[in-house]
């Protein structure tokens, strides 16, 4: 599938072809994904009225194929058969295929095919709030979605609060406050950022802990797309008042050992130690 790489080749090689779209401003089309959607056979999207906005924009005319990974077999069967003769590129509504958006099953069933799949990188939310949030970006961990039930959202974040990473998590504007409320209480005192209409005209990023966003955006409920980033644990320097401020605010809803837990996990202080010090605090 080399000659995705250079435009100016012709007719396109036969295979699927991941291409990235914007994820707001339409100026972050790369000049290899308008090439691609213009010359390929056809086009996989989720949904053909957004892709075809994006191309009439772009002024291309398509064959446009609905496709997501709740297909049947039989359509995606048809779709691999096309793929195999012809060249057709995979986008979704916005951004990246396959993050967090379909394509995951389509690149697999190409790849046992050893039908030729190319992916042309372009705008991802979750990349984009990472360079912006002046978290740690050197390791992160994308998680998707967090559960909208408040049960598992806990779960969640208590398996991952562990992972000495920053964890990105796409979010929505109705259930950012509820996901900064669990926060606040299963990982407390995490540096967090909110990145909101990223590419767009009211792009924001706003950093702070959960306590100080969940109270600015229950004020200003937020609108548009949300990307929610949670600080690793003990990247950063706790001292002991802020360990007790932390401490009495678990313990207010919490054991001694699960505050201590809980504490040491958000600030990856000894587990010991805050135990200790939360049975002083409680008996003060
Ligand atoms: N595949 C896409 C990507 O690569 O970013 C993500 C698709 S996912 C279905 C949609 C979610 O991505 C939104 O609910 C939001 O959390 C995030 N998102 C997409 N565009 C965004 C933007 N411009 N600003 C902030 N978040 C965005």
């Amino acid at each position: 599938m080399s000659d995705a790489a250079d435009p100016h080749a012709s007719p396109l090689a036969p295979g699927l072809y991941i291409v990235a779209t914007p994820i707001g401003n339409l100026g972050d089309v790369t000049y290899r994904a308008v090439e691609t959607l213009r010359r390929c056979a056809a086009v996989a999207c989720e949904d053909t009225r957004v892709t075809g906005k994006l191309l009439n924009y772009l002024g291309i005319k398509q064959r446009l194929i609905r496709y997501d990974d709740h297909a049947s077999e039989a359509d995606r069967a048809r779709l691999l058969a096309l793929l195999a003769e012809q060249p057709v590129a995979l986008v979704s509504d916005a951004g990246t295929p396959l993050i967090s958006d379909p394509g995951y099953r389509l690149v697999r069933a190409a790849r046992e095919a050893a039908i030729p799949v190319t992916s042309l990188p372009g705008p991802s939310a979750a990349v984009v709030a990472l360079t912006l949030a002046g978290l740690p970006s050197d390791r992160f961990l994308f998680a998707g979605f967090l559960p909208s039930k408040d049960k598992a959202r806990r779960e969640i974040l208590e398996e991952l609060g562990t992972v000495r990473a920053t964890l990105v998590f796409y979010e929505t504007g109705p259930r950012l406050v509820d996901s900064l409320a669990a926060l606040e209480a299963v990982l407390p005192g995490r540096e967090l950022a909110v990145a909101r209409e990223l590419t767009k005209l009211y792009e924001e990023c706003r950093t702070g802990s959960a306590a100080e966003l969940a109270a600015h955006y229950r004020a200003h409920p937020p609108k548009g797309e949300i990307v929610l980033l949670v600080g690793p644990p003990g990247d950063r320097v706790v001292d002991s008042a802020e360990a007790d401020a932390l401490l009495r605010e678990a313990l207010a809803s919490a054991k001694p050992s699960q505050a201590a837990a809980q504490v040491a996990k958000a600030t990856g202080l000894d587990r010991k130690a805050l135990y200790a010090r939360a049975l002083e605090l409680r008996g003060e």
